[in-house]
């Protein structure tokens, strides 16, 4: 019998943290996944030779401060992390700069900067609610008197969110960000500090959850992808399978909108929440996008365990982010090898437009032949590509914090929604890990264990 407490689709940080926290409080759970591995865009890939490679940079934001450390602890579960985040270097005029050289800020400036970040410090959460619907460049013009900081605080920006404009970055998710890591920061002159990535890769985070799910007796179930959801107001919700049918009086979708909108009918769905249901189609395409290579190479191209960046790359407009993950974790290369991410961040249809793909790969690899003069000599291996939908639905101005898809429609009891699609601060992965919890937690409110119903007074 396919009868569950709650059915959750998708075995990604979201879909695995709300399964293992609703198993471990004695809910009868599955996780139907349609990949043949869970992790969904959080995977580590195993190449010949000792190589382990994640699908990204996968830096979790925070490290053992992280909301995907929290949510690992409430899972029972604790992973070894790797060396932490040292600087920021950026590329200019032909060479790499550390962060101090590069801003070469006067007295006043880092006065300045002082002021601001202790502004961000002891900003509230209500001050940071209003922000949410105010562009980074608005922020900038109010707060920010030097040219120099500005760059900076959009170069943060554009790292924080794979998004590639101030324009459309929110200041109240910057806010949120930049304030936790200056307040669990150890040091003075580079609040983020606490910047780690699983040891073995983000394998080792989705492994560790996948683990504390089935130990508590949770139902796994990869390569089973669910082509619709029918939403049973007052009965159970239905999860379609191409083999079977999975019912259960709670359905969760942990997966990003533009998935989410493949197996729940918006026509439906408009006859409970219109107005849910026409901002979720004009959601769609309102992520984040980036382009790039993945490198193994058979000595470092660098050495400083640090985030190599540039506002805009020479002759292409289009921002860097550079990772040797390699420098930070000694197990997911060859000895004395290196692994590094190398990408640019761009909107979804430069992504998607292949001409312009072309293009700007082939300049972005001769620009790199320039940035690291050893590296065609060391190079193993190289794989380009490009990812739409790097971090969900885009933080942007009027889509963060309380304008966020919630995780519940009060209209709809029984249907829930997580991921860094749905409510929760933070860069994506603990984005995700936020709303894994904030959904769960709603789930164990509204869940009438003895009559295995779902109370419909209570909302979010
Ligand atoms: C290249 C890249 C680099 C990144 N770098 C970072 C970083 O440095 N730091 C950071 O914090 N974040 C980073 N992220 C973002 C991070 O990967 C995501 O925020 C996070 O993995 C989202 O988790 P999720 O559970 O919300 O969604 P997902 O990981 O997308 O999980 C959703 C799951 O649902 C499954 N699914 C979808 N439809 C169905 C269906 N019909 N039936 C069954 N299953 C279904 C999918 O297969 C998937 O497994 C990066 C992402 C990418 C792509």
């Amino acid at each position: 019998m396919n009868h569950y407490d709650a059915v959750i689709i998708g075995a990604g940080i979201a879909g695995l943290g709300v399964a293992g926290l609703l198993q471990g409080r004695g809910l009868k759970t599955v996780v139907l996944e349609k990949s043949k591995t869970p992790g969904g865009r959080s995977k580590t890939y195993e190449l010949p030779g000792g190589w382990k490679v994640d699908t990204g940079t996968h830096c979790v934001d925070l490290g053992k401060y992280s909301a995907c450390a929290t949510l690992l602890r409430k899972l029972g579960k604790e992973i070894a992390w790797s060396r932490n985040l040292e600087g920021f270097m950026f590329y200019d005029g032909g060479t790499w700069k550390p962060m101090t050289e590069y801003l070469a800020l006067s007295p006043k400036e880092i006065r300045k900067l002082a002021e601001m970040e202790n502004w961000i410090r002891q900003t509230g959460d209500e001050e940071i609610d209003a922000l949410d619907n105010v562009s980074l460049t608005k922020f900038i013009e109010e707060k920010v008197s030097s040219p120099r900081i500005a760059e900076f605080v959009k170069t943060v920006g554009m790292v924080q969110t794979t998004l590639t404009e101030a324009d459309i970055i929110s200041a109240g998710e910057f806010v949120a960000i930049y304030r936790d890591s200056l307040r669990l920061s150890s040091r003075n002159n580079f609040p983020f500090d606490n910047v780690r990535m699983p040891v073995g890769g983000i394998a080792t985070m989705i492994g560790a959850m996948a683990e504390a799910y089935t130990e508590w007796g949770g139902a796994l179930l990869p390569g089973t992808p669910v082509r619709r959801v029918n939403v049973k107001l007052g009965g159970l919700m239905e999860a379609v399978t191409d083999n079977e049918t999975f019912r259960a009086p709670v359905a969760v979708i942990a997966a990003p909108i533009w998935h989410m909108l493949k197996v729940l009918s918006m026509e439906e769905m408009s006859g409970f929440v219109p107005e849910w249901t026409v901002r979720m189609r004009g959601f769609e395409r309102e992520t984040s996008a980036s382009m790039g290579f993945t490198i193994g190479t058979k000595a470092p191209l660098f050495t400083s365990p640090c985030y190599l960046s540039a506002r805009r790359l020479p002759d292409m407009d289009l921002p860097l982010q550079i990772l040797g993950h390699s420098l930070f974790d000694d197990t997911i290369a060859p000895p004395g090898h290196m692994v590094a991410f190398m990408g640019a961040c761009c909107t979804p249809a430069q992504a998607i437009d292949k001409d312009f793909r072309e293009k700007t790969l082939a300049a972005f690899w001769e620009l790199l032949k320039k940035m690291f003069p050893s590296m065609e000599a060391d190079l193993l291996w190289k794989h380009d590509g490009f990812y739409v939908g790097i971090d969900g639905l885009s933080r942007s101005p009027g889509m963060t914090g309380r304008y966020r898809p919630p995780v519940y429609l009060p209209e709809v009891p029984g249907l829930y929604f997580a991921g860094d699609c749905y409510t929760g601060r933070g860069v994506g992965m603990n984005a995700a890990a936020n709303s894994a919890m904030i959904c769960a937690d709603t789930i164990l409110k509204q869940f009438n264990t003895t009559t295995k119903t779902i109370r419909k007074e209570e909302s979010q």
